[in-house]
């Protein structure tokens, strides 16, 4: 870097995943100069962190982003990750993003009410920054992976990429949502047993009424609750992803919820507590845990079905369903032991976390999250954040639900600079 310029910006976005490229949209609406960088390529994340066969779990007619969306013949399917990557580089293009790839963003530092950008090509500085790095850059396992057996291989779903990888025999999946139950199923039917680990998990029917699940949540409104309107946001903040999978097209689509799982053959167990003396110790809590998420299924199916009395919708579906409750295995399996081989392999499909290792501002607390108010960084001003759980309103970490967050938090990133003037 030494005898480098050092470049100016106004302002600079890092990430360009969609939520990067949306701040640029706005920011370019608004004829605000700024770069985005990226580390990788555009969509890295969709190219590199994800595995094989995922489809999204959100149909093609909802994949929007600001002035672009699916135009394709099949709205309602679920796009592969090719497809997704094309979607988002098509965005970059129509956007004119001035992306630069291949930029790694290794420390942000506050200097007076400015910000030095350093990369491996050299420093930026600018008055705003908009963070747009992902919720997902690791994925998280717990501190007793380390005293698992080491005759059992253990894999994350960014080194999960199919069943091939693994080696032949039993499987333990641990988490049950999306991931999870996506990646047991797959497993399952490459003819390998698969035991599941199942703590606090959010159920979902694929369809309702006739129509996708997300057809609900989105039209009825209640991905639109804003974050300054939910009463425990934190823990809205920790809501695991819901038991949904994609499929190739609309007449494939299907219900992946434990019931499902457990007639496909998948070995139920609970939360997996602590390793000892080579044996992983499960939680004999599953009834619980599963009326839980079935109590909660039943609420939100009623708050479908209020809101199409309410809104007169009634007509345009077909007529409300309950679903059986999730089953309790006969076998309430606490232990098993990881040296028997009987299991070859763990996927840890326990969740993911944000990285901001290179943010040299102090506004990340001990447990690694960024201290924001919507998106506005606290005590840190000119510094953003997008793309993050439930960042403005319940839908803002699906591809959907940027475009109003951006819009948002560039409109306050605006006035910010309007005030410095
Ligand atoms: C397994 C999985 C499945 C998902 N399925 C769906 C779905 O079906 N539908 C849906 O709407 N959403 C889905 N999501 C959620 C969400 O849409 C994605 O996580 C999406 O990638 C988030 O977009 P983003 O732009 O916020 O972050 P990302 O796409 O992760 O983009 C962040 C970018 O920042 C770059 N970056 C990170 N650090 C640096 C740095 N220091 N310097 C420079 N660049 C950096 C990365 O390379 C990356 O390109 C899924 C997420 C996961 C993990």
């Amino acid at each position: 870097m030494e005898g480098r310029a050092i470049e100016r910006a106004t302002t600079v976005v890092i990430g360009a995943g969609h939520a990067g490229l949306a701040a640029s949209r706005f920011l370019g609406d608004r004829s605000i100069d700024h770069v985005v960088l990226e580390r990788g390529e555009v969509a890295n994340s969709w190219r590199r962190e994800r595995w094989d066969s995922l489809r999204l779990l959100t149909p093609n007619w909802l994949s929007r982003l600001p002035g672009h969306r699916y135009e394709g013949p099949d709205p309602d399917g679920y796009m592969t990750m090719g497809e997704v990557v094309e979607f988002i580089e098509r965005f970059a293009l129509a956007s004119r993003a001035p992306v630069r790839t291949g930029t790694n963003v290794t420390s942000v530092r506050r200097a007076g009410d400015e910000y030095h950008v350093t990369t491996n090509r050299g420093e930026i500085r600018c008055r705003a920054v908009v963070i747009a790095t992902g919720a997902c850059n690791r994925p998280a396992a717990p501190p007793f992976r380390d005293a698992i057996p080491g005759s059992v291989e253990q894999f994350t779903p960014f080194d999960y990429h199919g069943p091939a990888g693994l080696p032949d025999g039993g499987v333990l999946v641990v988490g049950a949502s999306a991931t999870g139950v996506q990646l047991a199923a797959e497993l399952q039917r490459s003819g390998r047993p698969v035991t599941l680990c199942v703590g606090e998990h959010v159920r979902l029917p694929r369809t309702y009424r006739g129509r996708d699940v997300l057809w609900w949540m989105h039209t009825s409104g209640v991905w639109d609750q804003r974050y300054d309107q939910i009463d425990d946001l934190t823990r809205a903040r920790r809501l695991p992803s819901p038991q949904l999978v994609g499929a190739s097209e609309a007449s494939e689509r299907r219900t992946l919820d434990l019931n499902a799982l457990a007639a496909m053959g998948v070995g139920l167990v609970g939360r997996w507590a602590a390793v000892r003396d080579g044996r992983a110790l499960f939680s004999g809590g599953l009834r619980n845990v599963f009326s839980l998420a079935d109590l909660k299924m039943e609420r939100l199916l009623d708050t479908f079905d209020a809101w199409a009395r309410g809104d007169g919708r009634d007509a345009e579906v077909d007529g409300p369903e309950r679903f059986a409750p999730t089953r309790v295995p006969e076998s309430n399996r606490l232990q098993l032991d990881l040296r028997s081989g009987e299991i070859r392999a763990i996927v840890w499909a326990t969740g993911f976390r944000p990285d901001y290792g290179w943010l040299d501002v102090p506004v990340v607390d001990a447990k690694g999250r960024l201290h924001h108010e919507g998106g506005v960084v606290l005590d840190s001003p000119g510094l953003y954040a997008l793309g993050l759980p439930v960042l403005r309103r319940r839908k803002s970490t699906f591809v959907h639900g940027i475009e109003d967050d951006a819009r948002e938090v560039v409109d306050h990133l605006a006035r910010h600079l309007a005030g410095r003037r």
